[in-house]
């Protein structure tokens, strides 16, 4: 694996927001997940609250770092169901009771119709697109970029024009997605907020926004041209982890599977517009 930036488990990134690291390095997760908490008083925003199986350090480091500012969470917004972004939210909301503050307010945009939330967490208010979350010293727009997962929206704050992006877009390395239609018109919708810098779910702090989001939709449409001359070049139809094999040969094998979600993604996309066919789950050019 190519090595990753290291990050500090405390950063102060501007007067208005202090990254903390959820404590959770892994394949899938880079650093861990990045937290973000936003504002100047003494009620914040907290955006991601890390996972469940490092909650207890990770809320250590937050009780640092909130006795440090005087402050304490007034909201806590979650980008999207995922664990390593929502599986903290309790141990916070401990913290905050052994803190004698208030509970947060926590927000996540809904999923889509027809798809269970997680269970253990239920005690969230739903987020609209638009919707502005704001304490003293920030307002964050919401925005809704399905995608990744059908709830996972984005934080523009409008006083820094930054935009926190979860897992739309990562500091390094590609992100994975659940509809690859879907994913590019988020792309090009936060393409279009013009952000002047893009705090990330996982990795570092992006300075570049633009060409960074044009390098995902580039990085996109060659994969998609890959696996259409792949196909192309096999006589007969093939099954998706022959395609992942030939092009992800020079990937950790532990990121397979989720080559391979990436790959069964483009083909649903081909395949509904006419350019593929599948049969008995194999892939051919029609
Ligand atoms: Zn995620």
């Amino acid at each position: 694996m190519t090595s990753l930036t290291a990050i500090p488990l405390i950063s102060r990134l501007s007067s208005k927001i202090i990254r903390i690291l959820g404590c959770n390095p892994g394949p899938m997760t880079l650093q861990g997940t990045n937290t973000y908490l936003v504002g100047t008083g003494c009620k914040r925003v907290l955006i991601d609250a890390g996972d469940e199986h490092t909650s207890g350090e990770y809320a250590k480091l937050l009780g640092s770092v909130l006795s440090e500012e005087g402050a304490t969470i007034e909201h806590l917004v979650v980008t999207h169901w995922h664990h390593d972004h929502m599986g903290g939210v309790p141990a916070v909301q401990r913290l905050l009771e052994s803190m004698e503050s208030r509970l947060a307010t926590v927000w996540k945009y809904p999923r889509a119709t027809g798809e269970a939330e997680e269970d253990t967490h239920r005690d969230w208010r739903q987020l609209e697109d638009g919707q502005v979350v704001a304490v003293e010293g920030a307002s964050l727009r919401t925005v809704h970029t399905p995608g990744h997962t059908t709830d996972h929206a984005c934080l523009l704050l409008e006083e820094e024009q930054a935009l926190f992006s979860g897992d739309c877009i990562l500091g390094e390395t590609s992100a994975v997605f659940e509809d690859l239609h879907d994913y590019m018109l988020s792309l090009r919708k936060i393409l279009a907020v013009g952000s002047a810098l893009i705090y990330p779910g996982h990795g570092p702090v992006v300075s570049d926004p633009n060409s960074k989001i044009r390098a995902y939709i580039d990085h996109r449409s060659k994969r998609e041209a890959e696996i259409l001359d792949f196909l192309t070049s096999r006589r007969g139809p093939c099954v998706v982890m022959d395609i992942v094999e030939s092009m992800y040969k020079d990937t950790l094998r532990a990121l397979w599977p989720a080559a391979a979600v990436n790959v069964n993604n483009h083909l649903m996309k081909l395949l509904k517009e006419n350019r593929i066919v599948c049969e008995n789950d194999k892939w051919s050019i029609g």
